[in-house]
C-alpha cells in the first residue's frame, strides 16, 4: 500500500433511518439474530449485507456440512438451525442426512452400512453409531433464509449490497454504522448494533480490542476454496458432500492468508480458484472413482475462517471446552471437537460445554454485541465453537439480547442475562445448562 495520505474533508451525509437493532453481516451469526430479535418482539430491526444474498460462510462458501449434532441419542440442534432443517425437507435434494430418530443406533449394520459413506455420519470411535450429521443444497438455503426474513417483514428491513465502514460513536458508545452502497455514503442511527460481519468490520473501528494470527506465526485454521463437481461414479469412496447427484469437495487452500486485508485477499482468491483444476486431479489420482468429474461451480467466495477476535468481558478458552465447563451466563453450548491445532481432531469426551453471554460483550464499548466467528475466544476454543451450530447459537443469543437491551434501554452489559436465557429458551433454543450426562 502506498504510504501518502489523502484528507478527506468532513461533509455531512444523509440519515438511511433510525431503528433500534442494527445487524451488519447477513452470515449464519447475522440472520440468526436478526430472526432472533424479531421473535423476541423487537419491531425495527436492520440487517446489512455485503452481497445479495444471505448465509456468508454457509451459502456462498459452499460449506454445507453441518457435523457432530449429537451425543449419543441426543441431538444438541434445536432452535433456528433446526429450523432450517425442518423447512428444507420437503425440498427435493435440499437435505440429507440420518434420521433423527435413529441417531446414536449402533445395532443395525445395514443402516450403517448406508450412511458409512457419507462422511461424519458415523462415529470414527468404536463401537460405530450413527451421529447427525447434515448436508443441505446451498442454493435452497439461500431461498429458505429470504423467506425466513420475509415471514419477519414488519420487523426486518433488508439491505443488501452495502458495505458497513464505520461505527457511529458517542464517546465509548457505538449509536448507529456508517455505510456504502451504490446510492452513496449514508448513516444508519441504533439502540444496538450487533457485529456479525465475520471479520468485526464494526468493533474494530469502534475501538475494541482484538488478537489476529495473520499468517503462520501461530497454529490457525487454514481457509479453503470449496468446489462442486458431478459426473463422478455414484459410489465413489471420495471425502465430500454428497447432494443431488453433486458432490462439494473441500478445495484448495491459500495458504495462511490475511483475510481481513483486502490486497491480500484478492491475490490468495485468484490463485487458489486457479488450483482448483489441479486439485481434482490429485484427488483423482487418490480415488480413480472421481475420474470423468467435471468442475461445475467454484464457492462465490474463499472460505476465510478466521480473522479478528475481539476482546469480550470473557474470553472462552480451549480448557472451558476440553473440560465441559458450564457456566451461569451461558446462552447457547458447543460439542464439536477441536479440529487443529492438536494435530488431529480432538473430539470431546464429555457432552458439550457452554458458551457464556460474556463473549459477546466486548469489555470496553457500549451498544455494541459481538456475534459469529470473531467472538471472544482463545484459538483452541475457536476450533469447536466455529462450528455452523454454535456459530448459530451465538446468533440467536445475540439478537434476542440486543431486543430486550433496546426495550429496556439498557447496554448489553447491563443484562438480566436470566430475563435472556428465559426469552432463549421459550424459543426452543439449546443453551447448554440443561444437559444430561452421558447415557449408559
Ligand atoms: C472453508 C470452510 C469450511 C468449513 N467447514 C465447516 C463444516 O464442515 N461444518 C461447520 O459446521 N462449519 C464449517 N465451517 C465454519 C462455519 O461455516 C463458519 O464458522 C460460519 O459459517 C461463520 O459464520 P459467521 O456468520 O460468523 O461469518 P460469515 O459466514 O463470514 O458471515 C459474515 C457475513 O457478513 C458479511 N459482511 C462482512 N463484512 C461486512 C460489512 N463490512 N458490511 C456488510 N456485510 C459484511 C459477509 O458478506 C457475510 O455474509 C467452515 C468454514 C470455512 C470457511
Amino acid at each position: 500500500m502506498n504510504n501518502k495520505t489523502y484528507h478527506e474533508p468532513a461533509n455531512n451525509i444523509p440519515v438511511y433511518d433510525e431503528c433500534d437493532i442494527l445487524i451488519v453481516g447477513g452470515g449464519s451469526a447475522g440472520h440468526s439474530a436478526a430472526i432472533a430479535a424479531a421473535r423476541a418482539g423487537a419491531k425495527n430491526i436492520i440487517l446489512m449485507e455485503r452481497y445479495g444474498y444471505m448465509g456468508g460462510d454457509v451459502t456462498g462458501g459452499y460449506v454445507i456440512m453441518v457435523p457432530k449434532l449429537s451425543w449419543y441419542e441426543k441431538s444438541f440442534v434445536r432452535g433456528i438451525q433446526e429450523e432450517w432443517f425442518t423447512r428444507l425437507a420437503p425440498i427435493p435434494n435440499a437435505v440429507l442426512g440420518p434420521d433423527l430418530s435413529k441417531i446414536g443406533k449402533d445395532d443395525d449394520d445395514a443402516l450403517l452400512g448406508v450412511w458409512a459413506r457419507i462422511h461424519g455420519c458415523v462415529s470414527e470411535s468404536e463401537p460405530k453409531r450413527l451421529v447427525r450429521a447434515v448436508y443441505y443444497e446451498p442454493n435452497q438455503l439461500k431461498i429458505e433464509m429470504d423467506k425466513m426474513l420475509l415471514e419477519h417483514k414488519d420487523a426486518i428491513r433488508v439491505l443488501c449490497h452495502v458495505w458497513a465502514t464505520k461505527p457511529i460513536m458517542e464517546g465509548s458508545e457505538v449509536k448507529g454504522v456508517i455505510f456504502e452502497n451504490k446510492s452513496g455514503r449514508q448513516a444508519a442511527l441504533s439502540k444496538i448494533v450487533v457485529d456479525a460481519s465475520g471479520d468485526g468490520d464494526a468493533a474494530l473501528k469502534a475501538g475494541v480490542p482484538y488478537w489476529q494470527t495473520k499468517g503462520d506465526e501461530r497454529k490457525r485454521l487454514n481457509d479453503c476454496l470449496m468446489y462442486k463437481i458431478s459426473g463422478f461414479d455414484p459410489d465413489t469412496k471420495a471425502q465430500g458432500c454428497l447432494i443431488d447427484e453433486t458432490m462439494v469437495l473441500w478445495g484448495p487452500s491459500p495458504g495462511p492468508a490475511n483475510g481481513a486485508d483486502a490486497d491480500e485477499l484478492t491475490r490468495e482468491e485468484i490463485k487458489t480458484r486457479l488450483s482448483v483444476y489441479d486439485d481434482l486431479q490429485e484427488k483423482i489420482k487418490k480415488n480413480p472413482d472421481l475420474a470423468g468429474s467435471q468442475i461445475v461451480e467454484t464457492g462465490a467466495l474463499l472460505g476465510i475462517r478466521q480473522t479478528r477476535f475481539f476482546e469480550g468481558v470473557y474470553a472462552i478458552t480451549g480448557d472451558d471446552v476440553l473440560e465441559g465447563r458450564v457456566f451461569e451466563d451461558s446462552v447457547a453450548m458447543g460439542v464439536n471437537p477441536i479440529i487443529h491445532s492438536f494435530g488431529y481432531r480432538r473430539f470431546l469426551t464429555h457432552e458439550g460445554y457452554d458458551i457464556p453471554y460474556r463473549c459477546l460483550v466486548p469489555k470496553k464499548v457500549d451498544g455494541l454485541l459481538i456475534a459469529g466467528r470473531c467472538m471472544s475466544s482463545d484459538q483452541l476454543a475457536y476450533e469447536s465453537w466455529r462450528a455452523m451450530a454454535p456459530i448459530f447459537a451465538i446468533g440467536e443469543a445475540a439478537g434476542a439480547a440486543a431486543a430486550i437491551c433496546a426495550k429496556d434501554s439498557i447496554n448489553p452489559r447491563d443484562i438480566d442475562v436470566k430475563k435472556l436465557q428465559g426469552v432463549l429458551l421459550e424459543s426452543g433454543a439449546e443453551i447448554g445448562q440443561s444437559r444430561q450426562k452421558q447415557p449408559d
